[in-house]
């Protein structure tokens, strides 16, 4: 063992100075990088492949192949494609920091640069032009410039006969004036990222044929999602995917926007490729049915809950015809179209009411988005508000991976932080449970703003949109865990839901508050502390069950109002006093840090690690053969 670390370590130094010569990436000085990768516990990310079938497992293989350039393509929107930014590392765990970072700062240290010579990030990252400046933007254009499916360059003269020299057509761009006079242009993500889609839909088409015999419904989706991809219309395929039930599933695309730290608009590709698990899904569908019931005791005002479901009180109302005698011939009906006709949305029938699904999936493989920094563990999707309004949304809970961070994270943490007497109150199911109805809570609450019903909240928060709206899931959460124990519609006991929170909370502030979920932690935790909550001892945090309880429900009021308002500088008020971490938790994060307790999960993913080589095999030979 020695011998072999000695011979990298020569190799290393000679690759280092060939690398320094040629001008390549090297550890900023004094970054303690072997101590952040080994802040990464690596897991297995697997499940019970007895369960496939022969076609399953063959579609898998092109599921992942599909993931895999939905990874490169985050990477070039994060930073630069893959190869270039990897190209003539030599250290080897420099390269694997920057693979897991998904470039050279580190996601779970506010993004501080790790490489030498490497700037701070831009919080536009590639999806806009250096110092470009969205205030400049003019008011009618905002909606095609922040479109969620389109990079915004500046606009360049020179552009034209560069690719004229070239011998090729410019790509096509739409363009904009703006207030200061520079022009601006926008390409759409099937544009911009033609390359890789060309090949990830073909992995997709080839999975679709896979599994069609099988489980035709899904095979169609997969064929919507890459029209989806091309067209840069995201609503019917996400409608489908809805109403599946299939036992494989992938989640793909251009899909979240925390990525955009300057907009918050612009999404980022990522990939999920699921097994769903019936078994656990079962438990969680009765929780569905209590969605209304839950939407209507809200503790705000009537005006800051819409019932849930189609608001058909916005239906024009007909005058039911009377005859001279006063006498109704016709009753009067409500004119509910069948046909959902809003701007920008295709025409769709709408569905009698929503449907909130819950579902359980044990995560085969991450890639993009959800694989760099902190790894979700969780998801509820779609994110478009009006398919959320009509379709519902689907909330998926990534068991084997929460399990994983359960295990591996936040029970050594409680471990340091809570007081003995509370950690025993530490369990999976309370975690579980947690994470459920925070991601149940993200369709509770309000779209659109209450004076202003053509404005959604996301629109009117902008950049603070998404701390604002994971804080609100995270205390609903706990606010329906506490009614629904109430109303024994859930076991347990109150205290274990609530410790078990606390503990996370420190599991994610580790992060720093830089993500939207570090920064809606924060928020929460001062003001537990703030309202006499947690009481801190020298053996560890206490928590005050009663006191909590009462928090939660005015916390919950307050960025329900504070949303339904579409209140900015509320919300950045709120930020600021609340929403970062204080000098007492940053010592005991440091205690944390000082214990080597892992601070997040990496994966060890992939067609080998599930054991399907041979298909992938097959895969590469029959397309060999095609051609
Ligand atoms: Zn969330």
């Amino acid at each position: 063992m020695a011998i072999r670390k000695l011979e990298r370590a020569i190799i290393l130094t000679t690759g280092l100075i060939i690398a320094s010569s040629l001008n390549a990436q090297k550890v900023k000085k004094g970054y303690p990088l072997k101590d952040r990768l080994n802040s990464y516990k690596q897991i297995t990310l697997t499940t019970d492949t007895s369960e496939l079938s022969d076609a399953e497992r063959k579609c898998i293989v092109h599921l992942i192949k599909a993931a895999e350039h939905a990874d490169n393509i985050f990477w070039m929107q994060s930073y630069m494609s893959k190869d270039e930014a990897l190209k003539g590392i030599k250290d080897p765990d420099l390269k694997q920091f920057i693979k897991i970072n998904y470039g050279p700062w580190d996601r779970l240290n506010n993004d501080e640069p790790f490489v030498a010579s490497v700037g701070a990030k831009t919080k536009g990252v590639n999806f806009y032009p250096d110092g470009f400046d969205p205030s400049q933007v003019m008011e009618d254009m905002k909606f095609r410039v922040f479109d969620p499916y389109t990079v915004v360059y500046y606009f360049d003269p020179k552009d034209a006969e560069k690719y004229q020299k070239m011998g090729q057509m410019p790509p096509p761009r739409e363009r904009f004036p703006t207030l200061n006079g520079k022009e601006i242009e926008i390409e759409s993500y099937s544009m911009v990222y033609q390359k890789e889609l060309i090949p990830l839909t073909e992995a997709l088409r080839a999975a679709s044929e896979a599994i069609q015999e099988e489980d035709p419904k899904f095979a169609e989706y997969l064929i919507q999602r890459i029209d989806a991809l091309f067209t840069n219309d995201y609503i019917i395929s996400d409608i489908s995917w809805l109403n599946l039930n299939s036992h494989l599933d992938i989640i793909i695309g251009p899909i979240e926007n925390y990525e955009d730290k300057l907009t918050g608009s612009k999404t980022s590709f990522e990939a999920y490729v699921l097994v769903r698990d019936r078994e656990w899904g079962a438990k969680l569908e009765k929780y569905v049915a209590l969605l209304p019931e839950l939407q209507a005791g809200l503790p705000v005002e009537e005006k800051y809950k819409p019932s849930l479901g189609p608001n058909v009180s916005e239906t024009e109302t007909v005058e039911p015809t009377i005859d001279e005698n006063g006498n109704v011939i016709e009753e009067a009906v409500g004119e509910i179209s069948e046909i959902i006709e809003i701007e920008g949305f295709p025409p769709v029938e709408r569905p009698e009411k929503p449907m909130s699904q819950l579902a359980v999936f044990d995560a085969i493989y991450y890639a993009g988005d959800c694989n760099s920094g902190s790894k979700t563990i969780a998801v509820n999707l779609p994110n478009h508000e009006v398919i959320q309004e009509y379709f519902g949304t689907r909330r998926s809970q990534l068991k084997n991976t929460m399990k994983a961070k359960f295990d591996e994270i936040v029970v050594p943490i409680s471990e340091k932080v809570i007081h003995p007497s509370q950690r025993k109150k530490i369990n999976f199911n309370a975690f579980f449970s947690n994470v459920m109805f925070h991601e149940v809570a993200h369709g509770l609450g309000i779209k659109n703003l209450i004076d202003n019903q053509d404005q959604t909240v996301r629109e009117a928060l902008g950049a603070t949109y998404s701390a604002i709206e994971e804080c609100k899931a995270d205390v609903l959460g706990l606010y329906m865990v506490t009614k629904l124990i109430d109303m024994k519609e859930l076991d347990g006991d109150l205290e274990d839901f609530y410790v078990t929170f606390v503990a996370s909370v420190y599991r994610s502030v580790r992060f720093g508050a830089s993500s939207a979920h570090g920064k809606a932690n924060m928020i929460t935790f001062n003001t537990l502390m703030n309202s006499g909550c947690l009481e801190s001892t020298n053996k560890g945090m206490k928590v005050d069950v009663a006191k909590m309880r009462s928090a939660i429900e005015s916390l919950a009021a307050e960025l329900l109002i504070l949303q339904g308002d579409g209140n900015v500088d509320g919300v950045n008020t709120m930020l600021s006093g609340r929403g970062k971490i204080g000098d007492s938790l940053k010592t005991q994060i440091d205690g944390l840090n000082a214990a080597n307790i892992p601070v997040d999960i990496v994966f060890d993913q992939g067609i080998r690690t599930l054991g399907l080589e041979k298909y992938a095999e097959e895969a590469a030979d029959s397309k060999g053969e095609r051609k």
